[in-house]
């Protein structure tokens, strides 16, 4: 078999050690604070004059969209250009983008932070605070102690339920299929070790691959669940895997699907 073999762990014992040992201290924080100018994990500021408070609703802070509806939404140009008196701070009250961990359990918890860590130290894409906020109030709701409580398809139907705009449930849900797809690399090994057993071999998984972890399409897998015959199936897996691996060592792409 082709790749490394990876010392496996059993029991969730184990994942919480590896979890220990893998988050750094500045993404173990209950609140998670990253600047504005976060190469990953940035935010926009409220676009009302004078105002640096993150942008939550309509360009605008929650205490401007407040006071905003309160004045029976008028012209929205009008109003950013003179949005009134500053608006006061509260005390206990963040002026700042953050994510809150507290809800969570402690290992679901570590394994959300990792996540964070692992987006933030790829920096191939931008991660939203508001997308990590969704998803721990998502998963804080089904009070899992785990992402792997759940299969990915019952984590799907768990984003479904909680009926956001479409655009915010994509966001979501990517988000929590990478972060449960990366705890369990974590939790059981990485490469062709774990993956060749399945039925649906994930792309991002394979040695020597690398996909846009924002963008986990269709083809980011390749599916072998629809072939029937197990000689068959074994015959296709050994012929793609043989395609994947030339692939990767004249460093081409792979398509498929
Ligand atoms: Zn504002």
């Amino acid at each position: 078999m082709i790749g490394v073999t990876v010392p496996r762990t059993h029991g969730r014992a184990g994942l919480l050690e590896k979890l220990m040992g893998a988050v750094r201290p500045e993404f173990r924080a209950e609140l998670l604070t990253p600047a504005a100018d976060d190469p990953v994990l940035g935010w926009k500021t409220c676009v009302a004059e004078g105002c640096g408070r993150p942008k939550r609703n309509g360009g605008m802070c929650d205490p401007h969209y407040a006071r905003w509806r309160s004045q029976g939404k008028p012209d929205r140009a009008v109003f950013l250009a003179d949005p009134g008196p500053a608006i006061r701070g509260r005390p206990g009250h963040l002026e700042v983008a953050f994510i809150d961990f507290s809800e969570l359990g402690p290992q679901v918890k570590l394994e959300l932070q990792y996540a964070v860590q692992s987006r933030w130290d790829e920096q191939a894409s931008v991660l939203s605070v508001e997308v990590v906020r969704r998803v721990v109030r998502l998963v804080a709701g089904t009070g899992t102690a785990s992402l792997l409580d759940l299969s990915r398809a019952e984590w799907v139907s768990t984003a479904e339920r909680a009926r956001p705009s479409r655009r915010r449930l994509a966001e979501a849900t990517m988000f929590l299929i990478y972060a449960r797809d990366l705890i369990e690399v974590l939790d059981v090994g990485d490469g062709w070790e774990v993956e060749y057993s399945r039925d649906e071999w994930r792309v991002s998984r394979l040695p020597g691959l690398s996909i846009n972890p924002a963008r986990p399409r269709a083809r980011s897998y390749v599916r072998f669940g629809w072939i029937s015959q197990p000689w068959l199936k074994e015959l296709t897996k050994r012929w793609v895997r043989f395609r994947v691996v030339l692939g990767a060592c004249q460093n081409f792409r792979v398509s498929h699907g």
